[in-house]
């Protein structure tokens, strides 16, 4: 075997990022070379120059801010980030970024939301009068909304309707909205206890119901795939790449 790939994590002190630091600690063609996180401490370095040393690949679990921040330090390393929340404008620089080196960013990273996402365009393309209502429930501290998941969702459920999510979508319903028009697509969020991420999308029709459901119950999950992805993607020319390219057909 060579000499193992060399990973930071950004976002080292959170709930994924510890997670991450444990998969690494397992695996034997990996070492971490970089915990990067907003507190300083012992072991965490702050952003900063030189803050990844000599990653080939950082692994993101911060938050856009984060990884705003991160990205002009980033060097020559590929990127895996698996921050929620990002704006546009944040795709628009992970586009700049991905002229350099490559990136891949994923709003989930479990085998389950990957299939479950072939599932529901497949699902919503069969079943085109059904009305489509997407809900997810995470934990109490989770500071986005929609998740990135139930957004991504979303757009599988919009492919397989040949529309665009943000033409179509509700998100949430408040007061005297009216009478639900056909072709929304509603996306609601819950959020309470430690809950690490439920998703379910219902397709309701008149006289039958669907509701296709994913359940996280451990963030090891997430970061077994971000691993996988960093071990991926080290090696690969510039571009921006998505989770089912590492999964393969
Ligand atoms: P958390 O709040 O527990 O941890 C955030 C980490 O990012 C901390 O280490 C914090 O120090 C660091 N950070 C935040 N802002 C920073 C900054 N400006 N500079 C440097 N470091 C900064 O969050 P979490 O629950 O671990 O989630 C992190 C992100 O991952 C969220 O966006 C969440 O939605 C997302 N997430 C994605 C997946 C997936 O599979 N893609 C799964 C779970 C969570």
């Amino acid at each position: 075997m060579g000499e193992p790939t060399r990973v930071a994590v950004l976002g080292a002190t959170g709930r994924m990022g510890r997670r991450v630091l444990e998969v690494l600690a397992e695996a034997e063609d990996l070492t971490c070379v970089a915990s990067v996180a907003r507190t300083r401490s012992a072991e965490v370095s702050p952003l900063g120059p030189e803050c990844f040393g000599d990653a080939e690949v950082v692994i993101d679990f911060s938050l856009p801010e984060g990884l705003r921040a991160a990205v002009p330090f980033l060097g020559d390393a590929a990127l895996v980030s698996g921050t929620t929340g990002l704006t546009q404008a944040d795709e628009a620089m992970l586009d700049r970024r991905s002229e350099q080196a490559a990136v891949l960013h994923a709003a989930n990273f479990s085998l389950g939301i990957e299939l479950l996402r072939t599932l529901v365009r497949r699902a919503t393309a069969a079943f085109p009068y059904a009305d489509i209502e997407i809900v997810e429930t995470h934990h109490r501290r989770k500071v986005d909304s929609p998740s990135g998941t139930a957004l991504l969702l979303g757009r599988a459920a919009a492919l397989g309707r040949q529309v665009v999510l943000e033409d179509v979508a509700v998100m949430g319903r408040d007061g005297s909205s009216g009478a639900r028009a056909s072709g929304e697509i509603g996306v609601h969020a819950l959020r309470g206890g430690d809950v690490v991420g439920d998703h379910v999308v219902h397709l309701l029709a008149d006289g039958e119901r669907l509701a296709l459901t994913h359940r996280a119950t451990s963030r090891a999950t997430f970061a077994y795939g971000a691993v996988r992805a960093a071990s991926w993607i080290v090696g690969r020319p510039p571009g921006r790449f998505v989770l089912s390219d590492v999964l393969g057909p």
